[in-house]
């Protein structure tokens, strides 16, 4: 196969989401699986609701994700081009001028619903004279412009759906320019998918439909047709839409919450695939295992508990060094403490265990026991001398199970889970674990 070139293209009205970063990623790990090129394409033509800071937050999110873009390009730029191949559609008699109002359309819609029909643009403004036109005009009406599909069926072979068969009869005649003169993004994009060579248009399923009238647009401006391939939608762990929750599920939000990169990445990449959610450490490594046949056509599910999963996963499997800069602490620190971690911030609680004064929980029944814990203890603490406490006390007091350890693991960190006390006891040190033991602030 020659070298893919893949584009993705969000607008610049919000931040990138778990729904849009999944496209991104299917575009960025196949261009990387083929060695092809990923192209980052902002459509901005909607000028009114896209902003500079919302593109630049769209490239911090990407970069935080580890993404790199061959080229990238943003459509404002580019009204020249699309205004050329409009003309080129105008002159062929494919693109044509309608005078309805919203209010208009909406009636005419309500109307074919009521009767039973479906809501197809009824192709009114194809039999205007140019007296009517100018009629309209000089009621100060502006023309939005539709594009004439050519009411046959369009056929493609797409890369996850497989033979696709849309009777574009049973479409509206799309419209590629607005009243105001602005354009919608269906004809910049075929424009700029012809201009950059675009060799796979991979996107989400709700494009099906557009991808129908695409093809035909594209077909009028050109003889390169991409390939298509039309990835399912996420839904949330209860199967429903995540549309209400996207906002909470922007990478902005993930990322503040503490979800590590590659977490977001690996279980994006997988989900709704043949291939089991694990953690992966770069995207090449899950850019070796993508397939577009590995993919599914039911819904991928995204569970906010798999992605805390994963990335406990993650940071248990993380490397000292990997981490150095943003946790507090040594190596030995960061090893004892990382296998009870589910974000990186949790690592600061365990900091302030071990490193800040501070008093364990002694309940008044265990006392004299911790008092003879700390009596035993000597004054270097080794990896053993944890089991060696534990025997010593139970020879001792008589006490067995939870009642022999609770006591000291509450007293020495004020908590009833944690990492190994084996451990623990050696990042205490002998001063801290007595001091504590005997109910001192330590
Ligand atoms: N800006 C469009 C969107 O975000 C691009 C769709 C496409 O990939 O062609 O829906």
């Amino acid at each position: 196969m020659a070298k893919p070139i893949v584009r993705f293209a969000p607008s610049p009205t919000g931040r990138l989401h778990v729904g849009n970063v999944r496209t991104a990623l299917m575009n960025v790990l196949f261009a990387k699986a083929e060695e092809g090129m990923f192209i980052l394409r902002i459509d901005d033509t909607d000028v009114a609701r896209s902003t500079a800071e919302y593109e630049q937050g769209i490239k911090d999110d990407l970069s935080w994700l580890g993404v790199t873009w061959g080229k990238t390009f943003k459509q404002s730029e580019r009204f020249g081009m699309y205004d050329e191949a409009a003309d080129k559609l105008r002159a062929a008699g494919l693109l044509y001028p309608c005078y309805e109002t919203s209010d208009e359309l909406d009636r005419q819609r309500k109307l074919l619903r009521v009767a039973g029909k479906p809501p197809v643009y009824n192709r009114a403004a194809l039999d205007l004279t140019d007296e009517q036109k100018t009629a309209y005009e000089a009621e100060g009406r502006t023309p939005h412009w539709r594009f004439k599909l050519s009411g046959g069926v369009v056929t493609w072979t797409d890369m996850v759906r497989g033979e696709q068969k849309i009777d574009v009869s049973s479409l509206s005649d799309p419209v590629l320019i607005r009243g105001d003169g602005s354009y919608l993004y269906t004809l910049p994009s075929v424009v700029d998918d012809i201009e950059a060579e675009i060799t796979h248009v991979i996107r989400g399923e709700d494009h099906v439909t557009n991808s129908a009238a695409q093809i035909e647009v594209f077909q009028a401006l050109s003889t390169h047709l991409p390939t298509f391939a039309h990835t399912p939608l996420l839904v949330g762990a209860d199967g429903k839409s995540l549309s209400k929750r996207i906002g909470s599920l922007s990478m902005l939000e993930l990322r503040e919450q503490g979800i590590e990169p590659m977490s977001i990445a690996s279980l994006l990449a997988k989900i709704g695939t043949s291939d089991a959610v694990e953690i992966r450490h770069s995207l090449e490594a899950l850019a070796s295992e993508f397939s577009f046949t590995k993919i599914g056509r039911a819904p991928a599910r995204f569970d906010e508990k798999d992605l805390i999963a994963l990335n406990a996963k993650l940071l248990h499997e993380t490397a000292y060094e990997d981490v150095a800069d943003r946790v507090p602490g040594d190596a030995a620190f960061w090893n004892i403490v990382r296998a009870n971690i589910e974000k990186i911030s949790d690592v600061d609680s365990w900091a302030d265990i071990v490193l800040k004064p501070m008093s364990g929980e002694i309940a008044d029944e265990d006392g004299d026991f911790c008092k003879t814990a700390a009596e035993f203890l000597p004054d270097t603490v080794l990896p053993e001398t944890w089991s060696a406490l534990i025997t010593h006390l139970k020879t001792e007091t008589g006490r067995k199970g939870k009642g022999l350890f609770m006591p000291l693991r509450l007293a020495l960190t004020g908590q009833q889970h944690g990492p190994s006390m084996d451990d623990m006891l050696v990042l205490l040190g002998a001063e801290k674990a007595k001091a504590r033991l005997r109910g001192d602030t330590a």
